[in-house]
């Protein structure tokens, strides 16, 4: 019992601490039984092409829903996987069932690709992100181009890592995965990075669309991503897009994709025809 472990101090915790420490360890605990009794699942949000006005991605995203734990969002589930080590487990999962989507929906809709989110932990010297994509490629024999990975900014972060991490990419690259910058605009460090990073799509983070219509600065910040995107040759998505004027705002600013609820929430794999 942690109240006793650390004397006075820890005692003092206050109840919704504990609350929030309970189920912590429980969401830990339990994340490996989960994963192996496939009880994650992966939802898909569209991206609408404005050129083509067609959804030709579909973003992957994790859920789980334990009776005990209730629903678990990406945003919890995945910093405890990067500590506990599951993220690799998870990454491999997501990548998988992303991976028989793509090739069920190619079946019929050719163009159709489907974007995987990966953590920075799945890179770096050590990992063997390379080896596991080849594995899942050749098991669902999914070409590699209609998967895609989305990074974070925060993955160029990792300073000590970076040149592995870049050559890991590159090494990537060859396979014909293209990777997406999400969360654009959130870091620091993003020209640097993308004059080195092989990427060839960048996301407008939804913090940026939010505030789209409302403040000013924001909106000259955005027509500027877009430019600037644009200028590097690279393919602008917005992410967050939340109402018919965002959506017509972005068009207008020449952004080249959209996704958010205004286009469609994410849906199960089995409902997208
Ligand atoms: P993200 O990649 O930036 O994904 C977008 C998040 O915004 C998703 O949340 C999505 O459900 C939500 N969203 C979509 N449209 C709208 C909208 O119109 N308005 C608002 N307010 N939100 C919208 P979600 O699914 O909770 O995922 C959160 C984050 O967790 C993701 O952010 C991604 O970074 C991470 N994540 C999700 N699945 C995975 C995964 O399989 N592996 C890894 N490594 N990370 C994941
Ligand atoms: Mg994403
Ligand atoms: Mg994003
Ligand atoms: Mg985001």
């Amino acid at each position: 019992n942690i109240t006793e472990q650390g004397g006075g101090r820890i005692a003092s915790l206050s109840a919704e601490s504990h609350k929030v420490l309970n189920r912590r360890s429980l969401i830990d605990k339990k994340m490996l039984t989960a994963l192996d009794h496939n009880s994650l699942q992966v939802v898909y949000q569209p991206q609408l092409d404005i050129v083509t006005g067609k959804v030709l991605v579909y973003e992957a995203l994790v859920r789980w829903e334990d009776e005990e734990i209730g629903h678990i969002q990406p945003d919890e589930l995945i910093p405890i996987a990067e500590e506990n080590g599951l993220i690799h487990a998870i990454g491999a999962y997501v990548l998988e069932e992303a991976a028989r989507l793509a090739v069920k929906l190619t079946a019929n809709k050719p163009d159709i690709r489907i974007s995987v989110n990966s953590s920075v932990r799945e890179f770096g010297e050590a990992s063997q992100m390379k080896e596991k994509l080849m594995g899942i490629l050749e098991k669902t024999k999914c070409p590699a181009d209609k998967l895609e990975l989305e990074i974070t900014e925060k993955f160029a972060f990792q300073a000590e890592q970076e040149h592995a991490i870049i050559q890991q990419m590159k090494a990537f690259e060859e396979t014909g995965i293209r990777f997406i910058l999400d969360d654009f605009g959130t870091g620091y460090a993003s020209f640097r990075y993308m004059q080195q990073l092989p990427i060839s799509k960048v996301k407008i983070d939804k913090v940026f669309i939010n505030s789209l219509l409302t403040m000013p600065k924001t909106r000259q910040l955005v027509e500027g991503m877009i430019l600037f995107g644009k200028s590097m040759g690279l393919y602008v998505i917005a992410e967050g897009v939340e109402t018919e004027e965002q959506f017509e705002a972005l068009k207008e600013m020449g952004v080249d994709a959209v996704q958010g609820y205004y286009i469609g929430a994410p849906v199960k794999g089995n409902e997208i025809s």
